[in-house]
């Protein structure tokens, strides 16, 4: 399923070429139009829901055996990049977020996205959204390790990030 360039020109259906020069552009075929469609990556958002001393992590509907991965979703008109998060988070989880912080913006060439990936603190009881999603997963952030794609870079710094800086051990120690 990965991102394949448009073919076509969105206006009027003409087939588009490639423009010399210029490899995030097409050009459409048809003289009278010409537009050009810009191949642009598109944002998404991501988080690392930490809840109870766990990641919660996220299967997808027809996702291989076995596969998790982050809370994702898409930026709605006039929201800002966390808000967005926020709002899947309590969409596919129930979930409601307190705290919360950037850990980076990652290019995801394969699927023409930008991640901009969030650590976010969240609180109440987990209500699966079943009609987005197959299932969730529990994982004690110690547990936690990245994947090599996607989401799994933004993995990879909040682990180092958090090993570099430990968390206050409340009671501990
Ligand atoms: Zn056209």
């Amino acid at each position: 399923m990965a991102y394949e360039p448009p073919k076509h020109c969105s206006t009027c259906g003409a087939p588009l070429s490639e423009v010399a020069g210029a490899p995030g552009q097409r050009r459409c075929s048809s003289e009278s139009c010409r537009r050009i469609t810009y191949l642009s990556p598109i944002p998404v958002v991501a988080a690392i829901v930490e809840h109870e001393d766990d990641v919660v992590l996220v299967r997808g509907h027809g996702w291989p055996e076995g596969w998790f991965g982050l809370v994702t979703g898409f930026l709605e008109p006039k929201e800002s990049p966390e808000e967005a998060a926020r709002r899947e988070v309590k969409e596919e989880l129930g979930l409601d977020v307190g705290e919360s912080a950037l850990i980076g913006a990652y290019a995801f060439a394969q699927m023409n996205q930008v991640i901009i990936a969030y650590h976010m603190k969240a609180a109440g009881e987990i209500k699966l959204d079943s009609a987005e999603l197959a299932g969730f997963k529990r994982v004690p952030i110690d547990k936690l390790r990245p994947w090599n794609f996607g989401t799994g870079a933004a993995v990879k710094d909040f682990l180092e990030r958090r090993n570099l800086n430990p968390p206050p051990q409340a009671g501990k120690g």
